[in-house]
């Protein structure tokens, strides 16, 4: 099976998106929020077999994990009721797609995070997705201010909810950012791979997984500027006294494979051991043209593995493995959801 551990739904029913609108334009105005908009099945069914389904067929996958659209979460917006409303219908919708496509789609929730509120304001949510809609992980943005870095680090104990939340419930979270407000980031080419480089060294200089030695965390988009950069942090990490990195964070962090080109991949796989390495293309996602040089789809990043001078069985870890041991609770909600009987067939 390959399982692809990155993918938003990104062509959701445009009166999803439409409802989003009113409701901040409801905030910033003081009025009410309209209701929810009714979606049927076969609308959304619709956007998935024409988008994502098509795609995992023709690309040769078998299973995305899929979770609401990263720049569409938008904490920086409202307020945290804005948030808890919006996550609540995000999350809801995702749990849609699963039980429509059960064998092609599993869910990741978005967390009503807001700048400078507790993130304990999240728990309740993350039960309701583990428990009522049968989630496997959860996209935990580290600047909710949307580029502006106004929350602590995710060493700092304001961050400890969730991460005893994410270990109680055997949950691993994707670091995330989501739009950028600040005109001096573009979303999704500084943006997120400055919150996913970020992030790194943030573990680095903390005692979060001393403290939390279970906590499974995935670094997107390649792990950002990190692998690149390997022996920075290494000499970063030696200089201020600290274990090699492969002690001190590879027992708890991985990296996807969202790079869209070969060379970046050959180098992720040359710098990371295989271990934690997790397949992913974020299709439909920033990147989905096609790359001129090649062909085919800059986010059709399946070839680009199929390519890497590397032994099968680390494929096999890469493609299917190192997802069922990272979200800890796939290979039984992969059974659960395989007896289902849904919109695909
Ligand atoms: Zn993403």
């Amino acid at each position: 099976m390959i399982i692809d551990c990155h993918g938003h739904y990104t062509t959701a029913p445009a009166q999803h998106e439409h409802w989003r609108k009113q409701q901040i334009d409801a905030h910033s105005k003081g009025d009410a929020v309209p209701s929810r908009p009714a979606m049927t099945d076969q609308e959304i069914a619709a956007t998935i077999r024409n988008g994502q389904l098509r795609m995992q067929r023709e690309r040769g996958t078998d299973l995305t994990i899929f979770s609401p659209r990263a720049a569409g979460m938008g904490h920086h917006l409202g307020g945290a009721e804005t948030s808890e409303a919006w996550a609540s219908a995000c999350n809801e919708l995702i749990f849609r797609v699963c039980s429509l496509f059960p064998r092609n789609f599993i869910g990741v929730g978005m967390l009503p995070q807001s700048p400078g509120v507790s993130p304990k304001n999240c728990l309740a949510e993350m039960d309701r997705c583990v428990t009522a809609y049968g989630f496997v992980g959860f996209n935990l943005n580290p600047d909710p201010s949307g580029g502006y870095w106004t929350d602590p680090p995710l060493g700092d104990r304001f961050w400890y909810p969730i991460y005893e939340k994410l270990v109680e419930l055997g949950t691993p979270a994707m670091i995330h950012v989501s739009h950028s407000c600040n005109p001096a980031f573009h979303t999704t080419g500084a943006h997120y791979l400055n919150g996913d480089t970020a992030a790194f060294m943030q573990f680095l200089t903390s005692t979060v997984f001393k403290d939390f030695p279970t906590l499974n965390i995935i670094i997107p988009h390649g792990g950002g500027a990190v692998p690149f950069h390997w022996g920075r942090f290494r000499g970063l990490a030696q200089g201020l006294n600290l274990p090699l990195l492969k002690e001190l964070l590879l027992n708890n962090i991985c990296f996807d494979t969202c790079i869209y080109h070969q060379p970046g991949q050959d180098l992720l796989a040359k710098v990371i051991p295989a271990d934690n390495i997790l397949f992913a293309s974020e299709m439909i996602g920033a990147v989905p043209g096609v790359d001129p040089e090649t062909g085919h789809n800059f986010d059709d990043t399946k070839r680009y593995i199929d390519a890497l001078a590397i032994p099968e069985e680390d494929k096999a870890k890469i493609f299917e493995g190192n997802a069922r041991r990272v979200f800890s609770r796939l290979s039984k909600q992969i059974a659960k959801q395989a007896s289902m009987k849904g919109a695909a067939e």
